[in-house]
């Protein structure tokens, strides 16, 4: 048999692990990971295309739901897509963002994160990476992908569990509150 190389799922071509919705590793046959390993998210007319090839159909509410992702790359909520997306046809309503938004979740192009006690935040799966979330001061970091290596090939090892760092945010504390709190730190221990 081959090798299950379970310290280096996203790197390999096939990998053992069993296939997860909304987990893009580059490698997946889906098409947000063609986009991510090729020559990164695109276009809008690039999903587009994948889009049809996949089946999908190429509606006004989902050109403008792609178009909110691709011009603004911060996270945003399905409520705030939405708003964007109204600004320009207000007719589209929420429930509409929603179904877009797990169809092209469906076919790997989106995936939603979850950044702290706040509604799920969405953006484009080749952009997709995961987080720490200060529970001080509210404050969201981009993850370095190196974090997650060593926690997910001992969890595959030990456990056979493929690890999804991109879905949930890591909580914890900033260097900013760690350092305020060593300057405070004994008022807060007198307050406790
Ligand atoms: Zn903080
Ligand atoms: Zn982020
Ligand atoms: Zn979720």
């Amino acid at each position: 048999m081959a090798r299950p190389s379970p310290a280096e799922p996203p790197a390999e071509d096939a990998p053992a692990a069993p296939a997860q919705r909304g987990w893009p590793a580059p490698s997946r046959a889906s098409a947000g990971s063609r986009l991510g390993a090729t020559a990164g998210p695109g276009s809008v007319e690039e999903v587009l295309s994948l889009l049809r090839a996949s089946g999908g159909r190429v509606t006004l509410p989902r050109r403008l739901l792609l178009e909110a992702l691709f011009d603004d790359r911060r996270h945003r909520s399905a409520e705030e897509l939405a708003a964007e997306v109204q600004a320009t046809a207000p007719e589209v309503h929420l429930s509409t963002i929603y179904r877009n938004l797990e169809e092209l979740q469906r076919l790997g192009v989106v995936v939603h994160s979850h950044l702290g006690h706040g509604p799920a935040t969405y953006h484009l799966a080749a952009a997709a990476h995961g987080h720490f979330v200060c529970e001080g001061c509210g404050a969201t970091v981009e993850a370095p992908s190196s974090v997650f290596r060593e926690l997910s090939a001992s969890a595959f090892a030990e456990h056979g569990f493929e690890v999804n760092p991109i879905h949930f945010a890591i909580p914890g504390r900033c260097a900013a509150c760690l350092a305020g709190r060593a300057a405070g730190g004994a008022e807060v221990a007198a307050q406790h």
